[in-house]
């Protein structure tokens, strides 16, 4: 037998290992929901595989396939007494995209397919609702047309207001059959003109191109950035929804809308929707007529309220989770279009969870499973300052659509924002609406506010996915966008002006507001605590000044993973030292210059010590090139050659002689200790002595410091550096009277520090695998320039996502695996953790987790989201 691409809803539903996999998210919930009992219109699905096959076989879909979908449009039939291209009694369908995990990037719907000039006809008579009928076929054409066929949708539009301007009306309900007859007409007409042929009217051709079309929106630009946004693999593919029609647009007591099971942007335990009388699903979220809180059909419509309202717990409780729903009237029936997990504010997250957890519906397992830990990033950021807000006079209001703080320079269009962003600068993207388009520009902005749309809208929906604050649907926003420009309540904001918006209430403010950092309280902390309890991993923070570690204690880190020192070398008062130290001809001038470096140093280490406590602190000797220590501009040379006594071709001749073709492989790392011993001498003094100095002030905190030893490469080499550290630490201890401990580590950086782990670990007194390197040594990428390449990889589909920002599980974790087995199979207790910038990644928190390490060390802004993905890890790994 074949393989079977389409499944009727809930047929074999119980024999699908998989079927949010195999069904994608809304195929499988229309699945369950029908198992269920639930009021859902029969159909179908095309399966993920199915489309991957359609690529396999270079975007074409074989004839078993369309065989199986002409199967099942006959069950469709079967099922529905309706006939599909009948136009006595026809089947019309729509045809929706459905991806494992929701993707807003992707072709969502053609709505009303199956119907031509004839169908339109016998549809009239059969309902006795020849309105109805002409509305259903002009926006299957509008769809369709644009959607399927990709052409511009705003000449369509265009068409549309000319016609209701010429009959002097303003709502698409207003138009009578005969106006939509004749739209039907022009919109035909303008099809032919654009696309060179006539609009299909056989109905089986337009669903297998309805089908294609959804298959190629897994594969737009857009789609491929939210999935490398997000981690999501190429490979997965979408399936395709087909469903009997329910109409929403026969009249008065029909309609639709789209609602949440709580409130998707604050968690308040309510309903939370948008509804249209006589409506389809786009005009909920298109923006066109303003949409009515679902309230409001308590009014007139109280069965189908409570019935819509008691559906809504009840998906809630089988899905243990927040729901968002599509749903349409027809005739005062209630018919379920979609249900999946809602899309949520990290703020409504943390509610939700908390709320579930006391309401007894989840455990606290669950719950922690219910909030992303990438959205916390949202809450971690500064939010504006209260007094300064209060004090402040908002210019014009929208809906609040997803909180947050927005403050940056205008711009109207996508590419803008991307380069401000570029730039270094901070933009708000400012649309009449948003468009799958303007996904790139949204991610690249503090903020996005629109003219038209709801609670529900794409702006609203992605905004609240990314964790960005916007503002949508001001009513009283006249954007220009050609013109760059918009006018709110008399005033002119143009292009590079500074905006202000307040996602949490819709204000919107003109000039930057004072923001103030984020806080960890309420259900936050809550949560937080909870994922301490179950988490086994260890977070720490990479901090090199005491500012950032106490900012990083703050968000729960339990100690320093990586402790740069050459950070500290930058700052003015010290680069001229350092510089006298590189350009040193002999041992004593190094020496000299060196010696002016060791109070600083100390008094920077006290610092961290300070800040950090009783937490265990790592800290890594200096590290970079030396080179990129020396003065670039003329003047700079002119003023140390004055300096150091020496003349100005002088000094350019040491500058040269430093020079390295390849530096980031070249004298870096524990090299520079190999060559210069008297640096690594001199860093032990400062981090031994300051440790004594805090310690007799504050023997309690037990300090014991971590020396780390960077770039090794080969077993000797550790030895070599280390034998250097315990002689100047013993010394120093010794003479000291104090009972000072102290480790000496390394960092694992390099492919063949990996292969030699357990020679290593004889050596070496703990690991901490420096991904950001291993990355770079094991792709053979630079890290500086790999950023310029890699988009074609994306693009090209070799790689998913930046192997620097989300490890590469398959090949440098297989060196983060074996090193870590190998380093204990010498030393079972050796601690291992990872400091490289994966270290706050989920997933890389994931794996991490899963072979074994002790700790990961992230930015401070990272530790609560590390915390939480460490929880997770735990739950999902028990
Ligand atoms: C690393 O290589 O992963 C690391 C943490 O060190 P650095 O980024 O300073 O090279
Ligand atoms: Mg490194």
């Amino acid at each position: 037998m074949s393989k079977k691409y389409v499944y009727f809803f809930n047929e074999d539903y119980n024999k699908i290992e998989n079927p949010r996999n195999l069904l994608g998210g809304k195929g499988a919930g229309l699945a369950e929901m029908s198992s269920q009992g639930f009021p859902v219109p029969y159909g179908f699905t095309v399966t993920t595989e199915a489309c991957t096959r359609y690529y396999a076989d270079g975007e074409k879909i074989a004839d078993e396939i369309v065989e199986q979908i002409m199967e099942k449009v006959e069950m469709l039939e079967n099922a529905s007494g309706k006939k599909f291209g009948d136009p006595k009694n026809p089947l019309l369908v729509s045809v929706r995209s459905g991806a494992r995990i929701s993707m807003p990037v992707m072709m969502d719907t053609v709505l009303n397919l199956g119907i031509n000039d004839e169908i339109a006809e016998g549809l009239a008579k059969l309902s006795g609702n020849p309105r109805f009928a002409y509305d259903s076929y002009r926006r299957f054409i509008q769809m369709y047309s644009d959607v399927v066929i990709g052409l511009n949708k705003s000449h369509f539009e265009r068409i549309l207001d000319e016609e209701k301007e010429k009959r002097g009306v303003t709502l698409d309900t207003e138009l009578t059959a005969e106006d939509l007859k004749e739209l039907v007409a022009l919109f035909k007409r303008q099809y032919k003109e654009e696309k060179g042929e006539e609009f299909p009217e056989d109905p089986k051709a337009q669903l297998l191109e309805g089908v294609k079309a959804v298959f190629r929106s897994w594969n737009t630009e857009r789609a491929n950035y939210y999935r490398k946004m997000n981690g999501i693999p190429h490979e997965w593919g979408t399936a395709v929804n087909v469903q009997m029609m329910a109409f929403g647009n026969m009249g008065e007591n029909c309609g639709t809308g789209v609602a949440f099971s709580r409130n998707p942007s604050t968690g308040e335990n309510k309903i939370y929707g948008e509804f249209l009388y006589n409506a389809q699903g786009e005009d909920v979220v298109a923006g066109i007529r303003t949409p009515l809180s679902i309230d409001k059909l308590a009014e007139r419509m109280p069965e189908v309220y409570e019935d819509f309202c008691n559906t809504a717990k009840k998906l809630e409780k089988y899905y243990k989770n927040m729901q968002d729903m599509e749903f349409t009237i027809q005739d005062g029936k209630l018919f379920m279009l979609q249900t999946r997990n809602g899309k949520r504010t990290a703020t409504a997250a943390l509610q939700i969870a908390c709320d579930m957890y006391d309401e007894g519906l989840v455990t606290k397992e669950q719950a922690l499973l219910m909030v992303e830990p990438q959205q916390l990033d949202s809450l971690l950021h500064p939010t504006f300052d209260t007094a300064a807000l209060k004090a402040a006079t908002p210019v014009g209001a929208g809906l609040p659509a997803s909180p947050g703080a927005g403050a940056g320079k205008v711009v109207f269009h996508a590419d803008d924002a991307v380069a401000l962003k570029n730039a270094g600068e901070k933009a708000v993207l400012v649309r009449l609406e948003t468009s799958p388009e303007d996904i790139i520009g949204m991610d690249n902005s503090q903020g996005i506010l629109t003219a038209r749309g709801g609670m529900t809208s794409h702006a609203a929906v992605v905004a609240r996915g990314m964790g960005k604050c916007c503002v949508a649907g001001c009513q009283e926003l006249k954007v220009y966008e050609e013109e760059r420009y918009f006018e709110l309540n008399g005033h002119t904001v143009r292009e590079g002006d500074i905006i202000s918006l307040d996602g949490s209430t819709g204000n919107i403010y003109l000039g930057e507001i004072k923001s103030v950092p984020a806080a960890i309280t309420g259900n936050f902390e809550r949560i937080m605590n909870w994922a301490d309890e179950v988490r086994t991993l260890k977070i720490r923070t990479n901090a090199d000044s005491p500012k950032d570690a106490r900012q990083a204690v703050e968000f729960g880190a339990e100690g320093i993973g990586l402790c740069r020192t050459e950070h500290m070398f930058f700052e003015a008062d010290r680069i001229k030292a350092v510089r006298e130290m590189i350009v040193s001809k002999t041992q004593e001038q190094r020496r000299a210059a060196l010696a002016k470096l060791l109070p600083m140093q100390r008094s920077d280490f006290e610092g961290i010590y300070s800040a950090m406590t009783v937490y265990p602190v790592t800290i890594r000797f200096l590290d970079p090139p030396l080179h990129e220590f020396l003065p670039t501009k003329e003047e700079d040379i002119v003023a140390l050659a004055a300096e150091l006594n020496v003349t100005v071709e002088e000094l350019h001749a040491t500058i040269a002689s430093l020079h390295e073709f390849n530096p980031m492989m070249g004298h870096r790392g524990c090299r520079l200790s190999v060559t210069y011993p008297e640096i690594a001498e001199m860093q032990t003094r400062a981090v031994i002595e300051a440790a004594i100095n805090v310690t007799k002030v504050h023997p309690e905190w037990n300090i014991v410091p971590e020396i780390m030893i960077p770039l090794v490469g080969e077993p000797k080499e550790m030895k070599f550096v280390k034998d250097i550290v315990v002689k100047v630490a013993d010394e120093i201890i010794a003479e000291s009277g104090v009972n000072l401990k102290y480790h000496v580590g390394t960092m694992i950086e390099i492919p063949r520090a990996a292969l030699l782990a357990d020679e290593i670990a004889k050596e070496a007194e703990f690991f901490s695998f420096g991904t950001n390197d291993l990355t770079q040594m094991t792709f053979g990428f630079s890290r500086d320039d790999a950023a310029k390449f890699l988009d074609a990889y994306y693009s090209n589909k070799i790689y998913v996502s930046d192997p620097f920002a989300r490890l590469d599980q398959n090949g440098v974790g297989k060196l983060v695996e074996m090193a870590t087995k190998l380093g204990r199979s010498t030393r079972p207790n050796l601690k291992v953790g990872v400091c490289g910038e994966q270290g706050g990644e989920p997933a890389s928190v994931e794996f991490f987790h899963k072979v074994g390490l002790n700790y990961v060390s992230c930015s401070p802004y990272r530790v609560p989201i590390a915390r939480l993905a460490a929880a997770h890890a735990a739950i999902k790994n028990k």
